[in-house]
């Protein structure tokens, strides 16, 4: 036994294979957690648990299939117990102007990015009720929060976490369960390294131009580390945060 603040406690982070959810992930377990890591790309889960050791499990699902998700939660906690914390971060985005957005796109992005948040939510609840404990926190964006042109499908996924977030956090306020979202501005992962590559596709700039067209985007003038948006995680699953509910936090330099 340790004295680490979240020792004793089992966190589940799904898109733990890289960018923002393996940083949540390291950040949990050095709070003293056991964690789950769950994505699709078994190599990179596996690289990203190797170094927590004993304090990681890897898991292989699709958040958009829901009898998946179910089967990995409960796979976990036979391994390492009831889930306590929950954090929806598996996500993508993919730009296109509205007239362009396909419906095959926009039922794609919905189904990650907000219809998975729902089946994490629904396979991690009962245990929360009943043990009358939880944290659950979803990674939106400030896209959940404004508006940005040519991401229709995600700025509405988006904003659909911020409301089950919302409505989530009501059902539940008083079994000591908190819901939360954290809200990135541009973050420096693959996916924003795929924005800057499609900037470039469309209009012709170059990459030093396009990387500064969303840096411009955060007032700081910068990306958001990984590690920025980890930290605001797990402040959220720390002691002393039980009164913050229903909240959808921007970590984007002022930006919002
Ligand atoms: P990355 O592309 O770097 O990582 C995404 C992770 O999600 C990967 O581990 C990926 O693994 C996993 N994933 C994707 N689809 C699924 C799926 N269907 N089922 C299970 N896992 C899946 O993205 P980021 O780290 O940048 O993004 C993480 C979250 O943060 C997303 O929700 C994103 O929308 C949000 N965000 C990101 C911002 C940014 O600028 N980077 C800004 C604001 C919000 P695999 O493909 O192996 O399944």
């Amino acid at each position: 036994m340790t004295d680490a603040p979240l020792a004793g406690r089992h966190a589940l982070v799904t898109g733990a294979g890289r960018g923002i959810g393996a940083a949540i992930a390291r950040r949990l377990a050095a709070e003293g957690a056991r964690v789950t890591l769950l994505a699709r790309t078994h190599a990179e889960l596996e690289q990203c648990a190797a170094p927590l050791g004993q304090a990681a499990q890897c898991l292989m699902a699709d958040v958009t299939d829901g009898s998946a998700v179910s089967r990995a939660f409960e796979s976990a906690a036979a391994c390492f117990g009831p889930i306590d914390i929950l954090v929806n971060n598996a996500g993508r985005a993919q730009s296109a102007p509205l007239q362009r957005t396909s419906e095959e796109l926009w039922q794609s992005l919905l189904a990650v990015n907000l219809t998975g948040v729902y089946h994490g939510m629904r396979a991690a609840l009962p245990a929360m009720l009943e043990r009358k404990f939880g944290r659950i926190v979803s990674i939106a964006s400030t896209a959940g929060l404004k508006g940005y042109p040519y991401v229709a499908a995600y700025c509405a996924s988006k904003h659909g976490v911020i409301g089950l977030t919302r409505a989530l956090a009501l059902e539940v306020a008083g079994r000591n369960i908190t819901v939360n979202a954290v809200c990135p501005g541009y973050t420096e992962t693959d996916l924003a390294r795929d924005t800057i590559a499609n900037i470039q596709n469309v209009t012709g700039r170059s990459a030093a131009e396009a990387r500064e067209a969303i840096t411009r985007v955060n007032p700081q003038g910068r990306l958001i580390q990984p590690v920025e948006v980890a930290h605001t995680v797990a402040w959220l699953c720390l002691p002393g945060t039980e009164a913050v509910n229903g909240q959808s936090i921007a970590v984007a330099g002022g930006e919002i």
